[in-house]
């Protein structure tokens, strides 16, 4: 919707800033590259996308477990996973006069610094796991998890002792991975802290098709519940020769970000019985699911894999719309209700009026108490409240006026994306969102 305007990213950095969504790193000490932080806004954005998110993959169905695994993990995890191996590692190149570092496979000249002109190095592996250490003597190596997934393969026998899940199942996790990215760019799109929302499907081997197609309906409703719409959504069916040699098929859901085209959001692969096995061999902990007439196998995984940081960059872009309401052009974040960071802001129409400020805070609170997330807005004149709350998507402002105290006890609310004023009484209001926001 909005890429049809003139949505640029510097536009949503610049509001992410301004409105408290997103800030650079460490900022007031020059910053980390590859690092942002979640503003007051930005955390409940990103709070509402994971809780969207859990609620329908995990509380929603009967076939999901949660879980919720320790970033710090052994480190034959990592061996056993592969991620120690150059199965990890991008290509790393760097120029012999300015020292910079580039990833080759993104370069468009491979000879040349495109920063100073000098002669680039040799092309050579770069392991992207983050090292460190463990214990007071420092002498246990760890790593920050590259992944949320292991974290869910080797817990896959506690999870079946504890639950006895029937397959087809799935474990679910949303968390923390650290990247040492070459280059770390383009906002949340490639960062070297970020979140991810993870899926790991155990089912039989016959049955992984047809799971495959559910699950990929699944993430198509996940996308357009998220507001992204159909035509901003590519799924690139990665061909056999650039498949993982354990996929047997992988679609990258790609997002159409703006000033930088389509590029992922999602993956999603089968990874045949690979991850189990090799913990299983490393480990020698039996990973066979063992069914009720007790025949034993090793479960077949689907896994759909999420990033956070870039559903934040996507819904943003998606919602981010220029318009013109009376005459003026304003900004406003298109959200859905459930995403939004407030819900509803309410307002005395002025503010050195203790009667309208004493009515406004008594709604204002019956409706905190209901939906959480709502605002308290007493700045400016009414009009600059308006154009603040579209700014940061707030769906409905709520004013309390002379009519209310002295007519009808009704206050206005007013649509963010019409502009349209409806009279509520103050008694209805609660009544009244909550039947907005369950349609
Ligand atoms: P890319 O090809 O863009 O590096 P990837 O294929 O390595 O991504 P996966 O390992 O499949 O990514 O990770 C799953 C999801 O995690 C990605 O689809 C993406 O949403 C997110 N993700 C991965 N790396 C990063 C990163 N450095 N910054 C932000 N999100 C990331």
């Amino acid at each position: 919707m909005s890429q049809e305007g003139n949505v640029t990213m510097e536009k949503i950095v610049s509001l992410c800033k301004r409105r408290g969504f997103v800030f650079q790193g460490s900022e007031i000490y020059g910053g980390l590259r590859g690092t942002w932080d979640l503003g007051p806004l930005g955390v409940l954005l990103n709070n509402n996308i994971k809780r969207e998110w859990w609620k329908m993959f995990v509380e929603s169905r009967e076939d999901m477990y949660g879980l919720d695994a320790a970033i710090l993990m052994n480190e034959k995890v990592w061996e056993a996973s592969g991620h120690t191996g150059a199965g990890f590692s991008d290509p790393l190149v760097e120029c012999e006069k300015c020292k910079r570092r580039f990833r080759a496979d993104h370069l468009e000249n491979k000879e040349v610094c495109s920063e100073c002109g000098g002669k680039l190095g040799e092309e050579r592996d770069f392991n992207l796991m983050f090292e460190t250490k463990v214990g007071a003597q420092g002498d246990v190596k760890s790593y920050l998890r590259p992944e949320t997934a292991q974290g869910i393969f080797v817990n896959f026998k506690n999870v079946v002792d504890s639950m006895s899940p029937k397959i087809p199942f799935g474990i679910a996790q949303i968390g923390k991975a650290f990247r040492n990215e070459i280059a770390p760019r383009e906002f949340l799109f490639r960062v070297r802290e970020f979140e991810q929302m993870e899926i790991e499907y155990f089912v039989k081997e016959e049955d992984w098709k047809e799971k495959f197609e559910a699950l990929r309906a699944d993430i198509q409703k996940w996308h357009a519940h998220i507001g992204l719409s159909s035509e901003n959504i590519k799924e690139h069916e990665v061909p056999e020769n650039d498949l993982a040699h354990y996929s047997k098929r992988t679609i990258d859901f790609e997002y159409n970000y703006p000033g930088k085209g389509f590029d992922e959001l999602a993956g999603f692969a089968y990874r045949t019985d690979h991850d189990l096995k090799n913990h299983m061999e490393a480990s020698g902990v039996s990973l066979e699911y063992v069914e009720p007439d007790g025949n034993k196998f090793i479960p077949h995984v689907l896994e759909p894999s999420f990033g956070v940081g870039r559903a934040f960059t996507a819904v943003l872009a998606e919602a981010y719309t220029e318009d013109e309401m009376g005459g003026e052009t304003r900004t406003l974040l298109r959200l859905p209700a459930y995403l939004a960071p407030y819900r509803v802001a309410v307002s005395p129409l002025l503010k050195n009026k203790p009667e309208l400020v004493e009515k406004a805070r008594n709604a204002f609170s019956d409706l905190k108490k209901e939906f959480g997330n709502v605002a308290w807005d007493d700045n400016g004149n009414i009009g600059k409240r308006y154009r603040r709350q579209d700014e940061i998507g707030t769906p409905y402002c709520v004013t309390i006026d002379f009519d209310t105290i002295e007519k009808d006890d009704t206050v206005t609310v007013r649509d963010r994306d019409t502009g349209e004023q409806v009279r509520v009484a103050v008694g209805d209001l609660v009544n009244y969102f909550r039947e907005k926001f369950n349609s």
